[in-house]
């Protein structure tokens, strides 16, 4: 296969447009689409800090290098935060320690267990909900305070195309449409003083591109799986958008453009105030927020 624009040796072959890339082109193509998505959702403005949230796996690293390469030319500060949930978070940490110091970009770890006393197993055996959930409101809990308390005005994450129609997916699934006002590449539906923005450059990129992008370019990452995945509902709407995907390519992309179409009109509909939670004082949409009500059963 050969490259549509230059003739050289393809590394890539998209299915939608049906045509191939070689290397410099396909990194052409990335850093064009990821930068565009930045500037056209005006996710990242001069004056800003930036906090990118790192899991150390790839589409996190791939995202930082990227913010970084982007904000070369205004300089605003970047910085990076992993949170340790306790489980096997311990070699992609190693990897973006190092990562980050090859990159001259400050790097800050909080765990579950300095920060609430207990790991993820260990508070799963006190509250009776999904992993994955509990972990998922856990993480958003400590990113927004750290990311906040270290100073940053926009909270970076490397949540992808494939990513977004899984979230899609799931509220549909569960009934929650109104909660898909929560999505979108500059996510939030009403602004709070202790909130900080999350945005998404890689929003508009597939799985398969940040991947590729990571190895052409050198970019480590941890690709080992959490245990609790295999038994999360995220994991069965994942193999099953696998699936539809190479039997009906280009799915991925409209149910997440189907979104976008109607996400003026549900966030229009979920005007609901931001709240702040009368035990920790964190933004929430109710009078006790979610990581108060799962650390309220925990024993002290
Ligand atoms: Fe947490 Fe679930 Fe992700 Fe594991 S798979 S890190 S439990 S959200
Ligand atoms: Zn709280």
């Amino acid at each position: 296969m050969k490259c549509w624009i230059c003739g050289e040796e393809a590394v890539y072959y998209n299915p939608q447009n049906k045509k191939a890339l070689c290397k410099k082109h396909f990194i052409d193509y990335f850093e064009k689409k990821v930068f565009k998505t930045i500037r056209q959702w005006n996710m990242i403005k001069e004056n800003d800090t930036i906090a990118v949230a790192l899991s150390g796996e790839k589409d996190s690293m791939v995202a930082l290098n990227l913010v970084k390469k982007f904000t070369n030319k205004y300089g605003q500060k970047v910085f990076a935060i992993t949170i340790d949930e306790g489980i096997y978070r311990k070699k992609a940490i190693e990897i973006a320690r190092e990562h980050t110091e090859g990159l001259g970009i400050d790097y800050y770890v909080f765990s579950y267990k300095e920060e609430f006393g207990y790991t993820l197993p260990e508070i799963l055996k006190y509250v009776d909900l999904p992993a994955c959930r509990v972990c998922g409101i856990l993480r958003r809990y400590l990113l927004n305070k750290k990311a906040r308390e270290l100073g940053a005005t926009k909270l970076v994450t490397g949540h992808n195309l494939n990513d977004e129609a899984e979230n899609i997916l799931l509220n549909i699934f569960r009934g929650k449409i109104i909660e898909n006002s929560k999505l979108g590449p500059v996510t939030g539906v009403n602004s709070h003083p202790k909130f900080v923005p999350k945005v998404k450059p890689l929003y508009f990129m597939r799985v398969e591109e940040i991947k590729l992008y990571a190895e052409l370019n050198g970019i480590p990452f941890y690709s080992g799986k959490c245990p609790y995945l295999s038994s999360s509902f995220r994991f069965k709407i994942r193999e099953f958008l696998k699936k539809t995907e190479k039997e009906y390519p280009g799915t991925i992309d409209k149910i997440v453009s189907g979104n976008l179409e109607v996400l003026p009109i549900l966030k229009e509909n979920n005007k609901g105030e931001i709240k702040t939670c009368k035990i920790c004082g964190e933004p929430s949409s109710q009078e006790i927020c979610s990581a108060c009500r799962i650390l309220s059963q925990l024993p002290k």
